[in-house]
């Protein structure tokens, strides 16, 4: 007997008729004698519709308010779900988060979960009920209902999954699975047998809304499989499964997070800390901020960029002030209307010239690249929104992703994944609650060169060209990160192995002369990356981690942020002090 959570998605509940098809479904693996978790979302876009009701009342809703509105959407399906399964003649039971015992922390709309009693659920279970759950609610410690943000019942679902220790965790929803980019942009997109948790995490994070990025962080801790299908049609969907077993492509698919805005603090002061101060204010305040880039500085001062959802922007823009006037820095601009658009797959850590060949997909489209920043298994770039989708298309094409579904891997038969055992990460025995921020290990590369080109004009296809030239070299480029360009000049950053320190130097001299840009370069630099799981989206980890680098006066001079790892580069001799400070703070 299997023990299965199948969570059901608002247009999968949306009227009368698709609950009863959600029940049957549930039925049948009842009937055939499996233990079975529902867990569902507010019927169609009811929770948009309360939202809107809200609005009608005051533009400033309190957060526990708006939890205790929204919350009632999923419970209006569990209980019309546990009658459609009665109507079929089945044992069973609906529960709101707060009957199950799903405790978050207080953050109301964006909770995290921190435990989940079993004992309710299961005796459900053991009595021959399925039990019917409320998606994306909890309730903290003094009985206040929360919810999870905004698509957080795929987190219902697999946190479920992960506690209950289910065989699999099915995520019904209105497409069949995961697709190499959201097939409603790009009709020619193809769907996935299979993605690696990491892939699958960085997709989501970046703007995928298929499923809810948090969803995936549980996934990949406590060793959850997941299977997303078509609520409408049989298919065999997609299994998002641990990357030892999917298939290794260079890209996987492309994100597009498609309302970004973009925040400039300039003139901060060039000492260790200041960059700190500002991220960290930010991530404290709960805005989750992206492509994190500061200029060399000039004069003793740098500017910091970094990207956030234009939702957040006026949050974001107010913190800002604040720190600037804290720190000292000198102005603070902000630009909306752009769109990040992201190319991710495992593949691409062993493989040269992945970002050349994407900024050149983008130049070939006279597409202007903003800012640019890149970590071991995803590049991304900030463009104009008018842009974005012919961006999408230019990507995705220049991977080939209408055939990656073809692409072989070691293991990509879904049979054999589905059978394969997937344990929990070391890391989760650390952790005080399921969701805090798990860091796995911190290592020190000592082999690498840092090398920006200052003043690099900015002119569209110019990354193209670069790394283009840098690529005829024979040179094999890691971390890449460039600024947004000021007064039309931009400053582009890269990282190669020390020993092609020279090659590195002269061939970006020679490209900087005939632009007019000028070349710094540092022959040795100890680059620092700290491995984990949701690692961005948790805003612990700029104090945690940035904090004690600062407070030993160590400055950053790179810094790279995933869902699975920061990079950052500081000087070569501050290597071994810096990786045994960021051990310690990681308590590792
Ligand atoms: P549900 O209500 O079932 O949770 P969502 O609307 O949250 O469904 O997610 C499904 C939608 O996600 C799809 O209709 C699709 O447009 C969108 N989507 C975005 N990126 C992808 C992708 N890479 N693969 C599949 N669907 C995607
Ligand atoms: N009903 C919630 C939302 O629309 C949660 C979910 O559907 O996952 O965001
Ligand atoms: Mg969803």
């Amino acid at each position: 007997m299997a023990l299965v959570v199948q969570k059901f998605g608002g247009t999968s509940v949306a009227d009368p008729a698709k609950i009863m098809a959600a029940a049957k479904k549930a039925v049948a693996r009842h009937q055939a004698g499996d233990q079975v978790v529902m867990v569902v979302s507010a019927m169609g876009k009811q929770t948009d519709a309360l939202v809107e009701l809200a609005r009608g009342i005051t533009s400033s809703p309190s957060a526990r308010e708006m939890d205790m509105l929204l919350s009632t959407g999923e419970q209006v399906t569990v209980a019309l779900m546990a009658m459609a399964a009665h109507a079929l003649g089945v044992e069973a039971v609906s529960l709101a988060g707060a009957q199950i015992g799903i405790r978050t922390d207080s953050s109301h709309t964006r909770a995290r979960i921190r435990s989940i009693s079993t004992e309710t659920i299961r005796g459900h279970l053991d009595r021959g009920a399925i039990v019917v759950a409320a998606g994306f609610q909890g309730i903290d410690q003094n009985g206040n209902i929360t919810t999870l943000g905004r698509g957080g019942s795929d987190t219902t679902a697999v946190a479920l999954a992960a506690v209950l220790d289910a065989d699999l965790c099915e995520i019904y929803t209105d497409v069949d699975g995961i697709y190499t980019t959201d097939p409603r942009i790009l009709p020619a997109a193809c769907r996935l047998p299979s993605i690696a948790y990491d892939e699958m995490l960085e997709l989501a994070s970046l703007g995928a809304g298929v499923m809810h990025a948090r969803s995936i962080e549980f996934a990949k801790k406590f060793g959850v499989k997941v299977l997303v299908r078509s609520s409408f049609q049989d298919g065999p969907g997609t299994l998002i499964a641990p990357d030892r077993l999917a298939a290794h492509r260079v890209v996987s698919g492309v994100a597009l997070a498609k309302d970004e805005s973009r925040l400039t603090i300039a003139g901060v002061p060039d000492e260790p800390g200041s960059s700190q101060a500002v991220i960290s204010a930010l991530t404290s305040a709960g805005i989750t901020v992206d492509m994190i880039v500061q200029n060399v500085a000039q004069e003793g001062r740098a500017d910091i960029s970094c990207t956030v959802s234009t939702s957040d922007l006026p949050q974001a823009l107010d913190v800002a002030r604040r720190v600037a006037g804290e720190i000292g820095a000198a102005e603070i601009s902000s630009q909306e209307g752009l769109a990040k658009v992201s190319a991710v797959g495992i593949g691409m850590a062993s493989q040269q010239g992945v970002a050349g060949a994407m900024f050149a997909a983008l130049a070939a489209e006279k597409i202007n690249v903003h800012m640019i920043t890149t970590s071991e298994i995803k590049i991304s770039v900030l463009v104009h929104r008018d842009d974005a989708q012919r961006a999408v298309r230019a990507v995705h094409q220049a991977f080939v992703l209408e055939e990656a579904a073809s692409v072989a891997g070691p293991a990509i038969d879904a049979a054999v994944i589905e059978d394969a055992t997937v344990s929990p990460l070391e890391v989760v025995q650390r952790l005080e609650g399921m969701e805090d921020l798990a860091i796995e290990d911190c290592h020190l590369d000592e082999t690498q060169a840092l090398v920006t080109f200052i003043d690099l004009p900015d002119t569209p296809g110019v990354a193209a060209e670069v790394f283009g030239e840098l690529g005829r070299a024979g040179l094999v480029v890691d971390m890449i990160v460039q600024s947004e360009p000021r007064d039309g000049k931009a400053e582009l950053s890269f990282t190669v192995a020390s020993e092609d320190r020279d090659l590195a130097a002269t061939t970006a001299r020679s490209i900087a002369e005939s632009r007019g840009a000028r070349v710094a370069d540092m022959p040795h630099v100890a680059k620092l990356s700290i491995t984990g799981v949701g690692i961005r989206s948790h805003s612990a980890i700029a104090d945690r981690l940035f904090r004690p680098l600062a407070e030993a006066g160590i400055n950053i001079d790179l810094v790279s942020t995933s869902e699975v790892r920061v990079n950052v580069v500081v000087a070569a001799t501050e290597g071994e002090r810096a990786l045994a400070i960021l051990r310690q703070a990681a308590g590792l």
